[in-house]
């Protein structure tokens, strides 16, 4: 059967067979995350989305869809065993411009075009796109869309949702599901095509994506701001809002975090010693002043700015670094922030077998991405008592990167009963079959 099904595939979209090459789409960025499938297609065209789906399903093989793969929580690679065939669809190759309205700021692009694609196409005409993120040469569209993925601009233009406005999707059954060609107005009941966006692949796959992109803001000012606590870090945040200056970024790095990277990089010390949090902000304008601490540093340079921000986009890749790390990206209200940060600390100061831990994100969301070493990378038992944390601090167990593999079976602790079971019924309106993304999201 594997034969006809591959033979299959091979008529109709580019195949990769050769068990070593297969193996490379099936372990994660991070590592933690490895899998196994026995065919990767890599379709440039609807169409051959189309005849992927339909063969797969002829021939009873489950599809895992796979963007640019820096997904952080498994959802992009397949389970390790299962009693179906697995077809891996890279959506790499669908890398097509379909439209860009460079009047009204509108882009339809194949969903495999990654994030730093489009900033490139857009700001060459003037526009850029809202969201960015440190994964950005190899996150693609679809990913972004598919995870609703955040990054460091949320607190200004919000989460790719809020940039999408069409979606093209071919569903289980081979039909494709758009609505990249409805006008911008149009309120005319349910927007289906919209279910897909953060539904983590497991309705259908994307194909296509339409954008809303922006105006850039190109005059920035952007600040490094040493704090001693979280306390003091909501003050200064306080502070640069109060200010009436567009907040472009408000992201912190703990302690221990600054010293890994200044351990596994090339960057300075910023200061003599390294504070409790570091705090980057930038806001809209040339030269700002806000006052702040003398020891901090600020910046309108195009150059020191890219080095300021390295001291935050490297965070995530250095505790990588360090071998098979525990990841957990969870937010709570931004009151909330210094109590929750309190209490994290207790507890994992404590927690048997926790050697390392610390932490970074994106402080005008109170969204914090947790890092801790010590562990098997199969023992849950801090993962779980952080989330259980979370959960009385009526946060999220996923703030950014989803739900994929890795927390799906902690999602009851902050959605409820009713939540969770309609959610399984939208899945089974779209995939009765479970075609796509087995095991992604909900267990099975
Ligand atoms: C260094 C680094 C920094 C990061 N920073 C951030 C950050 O600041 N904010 C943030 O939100 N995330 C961040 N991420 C996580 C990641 O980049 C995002 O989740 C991104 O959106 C994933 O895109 P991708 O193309 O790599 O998707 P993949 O990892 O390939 O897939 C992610 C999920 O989307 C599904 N999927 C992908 N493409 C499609 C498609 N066309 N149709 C249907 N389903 C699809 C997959 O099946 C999977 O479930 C970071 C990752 C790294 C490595």
């Amino acid at each position: 059967m594997a034969v006809s099904l591959i033979s299959t595939l091979s008529e109709v979209v580019a195949t990769v067979s050769d068990p070593e090459i297969v193996s490379s789409f099936t372990t994660d960025w991070t590592g933690r995350f490895t899998g196994h499938a026995d065919v990767v297609v890599k379709p440039e065209s609807t169409n051959q989305v189309v005849e992927v789906v339909s063969a797969c399903a002829a021939f009873g093989a489950k599809i895992q869809i796979q963007g640019g793969n820096t997904g952080l929580v498994g959802g992009s690679i397949p389970p390790t065993k299962s009693g179906h065939k697995v077809c891996l669809v890279s959506t790499k190759s669908l890398t097509t411009i379909l439209d860009f309205d460079e009047i009204s700021g509108y882009l339809t692009v194949g969903a495999g075009t990654t994030l730093g694609q489009v900033q490139e196409l857009v700001r060459a005409k003037g526009w850029d796109f809202a969201v960015d993120l440190a994964a950005r040469d190899s996150a693609t569209i679809g990913g972004l869309v598919s995870t609703n993925a955040g990054g460091i601009r949320v607190c200004a233009f919000g989460m790719t949702r809020r940039s999408t406005v069409g979606i093209e999707m071919v569903l289980a059954d081979g039909q494709v599901l758009s609505n990249i060609s409805s006008p911008l107005k149009d309120n005319t009941g349910y927007s289906v095509a919209d279910i897909a966006i953060g539904a983590e692949g497991t309705l259908g796959i994307i194909t296509a994506v339409k954008l809303k992109l922006i105006r850039p803001v190109s005059e920035t000012t952007l600040f490094l701001v040493p704090a001693q606590s979280m306390d003091g870090a909501l003050e200064l945040l306080t502070k640069v809002q109060s200010t009436g200056h567009q907040l472009l970024a408000a992201e912190y790095v703990d302690a221990v975090t600054m010293q890994l990277i200044l351990e596994q990089s090339n960057l300075r010390p910023l200061w003599r010693e390294i504070p409790m949090l570091t705090l980057l902000f930038e806001v809209a304008g040339e030269n700002v002043n806000l006052n702040f601490p003398q020891d901090s540093l600020g910046s309108s340079e195009l150059a020191e700015k890219r080095n300021y921000w390295q001291y935050r986009e490297i965070a995530s890749d250095t505790w990588t670094a360090l071998g098979k790390v525990h990841k957990l990206d969870v937010s709570v209200a931004v009151s909330d922030i210094a109590e929750f940060e309190i209490s994290l600390q207790n507890l994992l100061s404590t927690f048997k077998g926790i050697e390392t831990f610390g932490s970074f994100g994106h402080l005008a969301d109170g969204n914090l991405h947790i890092e801790f070493v010590g562990p098997a990378i199969d023992d849950f038992a801090a993962d779980y008592a952080i989330l259980k944390l979370v959960a009385e601090f009526n946060g999220s167990i996923s703030a950014e990167h989803g739900i994929g593999r890795a927390k799906r079976e902690y999602l009851s602790l902050t959605r409820s009963r009713l939540d969770i079971e309609i959610g399984k019924q939208i899945k089974s309106i779209f995939d009765p079959t479970g075609l796509f993304n087995s095991g992604v999201l909900y267990v099975d």
